[in-house]
């Protein structure tokens, strides 16, 4: 199974219990959803509206969450909390607690490709000096 985006996991140091906020990539309506103990777990998917006429749209998953800030269909701006991990917990193929975020740019409604990261757009990391990028599940 192949590994499309990015994990930010939480530097060592950062004491166990310790919940870092998940700011949203972009806005859009978020889908809240939960594959229970495999692939994603707990995930945001955020869907934008069209970008323009073109039929362009922006998506991001956000998994790996141990909880929400926001409902399912509730629409959100760049930046806003959506949700939060957990120092210690994980949940979905993970290997420990980290965030994963797959970036899909869409046209009519598809994906085009599955990347890593997402250039210009807002960083769903906020706290950086507790973060690190790494690779995980
Ligand atoms: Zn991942």
């Amino acid at each position: 199974m192949g590994h499309n985006g990015i994990d930010f996991g939480m530097l060592w140091s950062v004491p166990n219990g310790r919940k870092l906020t998940v700011h949203a990539p972009h806005d859009g309506v978020c889908y809240l959803g939960d594959q229970k103990n495999k692939g994603y777990g707990r995930y945001v998917r955020i869907t934008s509206l069209p970008v323009n006429r073109s039929g362009h749209q922006r998506q991001s998953d956000l998994a790996h969450l141990e909880g929400y800030y926001i409902k399912h269909n509730q629409f959100v701006h760049a930046g806003e909390p959506i949700g939060y991990i957990q120092k210690g917990k994980t949940n979905g193929f993970s290997t420990g607690t980290h965030l994963h975020w797959t970036y899909k740019p869409l046209l009519n409604s598809v994906p085009i490709f599955e990347n890593n990261g997402y250039n210009g757009a807002i960083d769903v990391s906020k706290d950086t000096l507790i973060w690190t990028t790494n690779t995980l599940a």
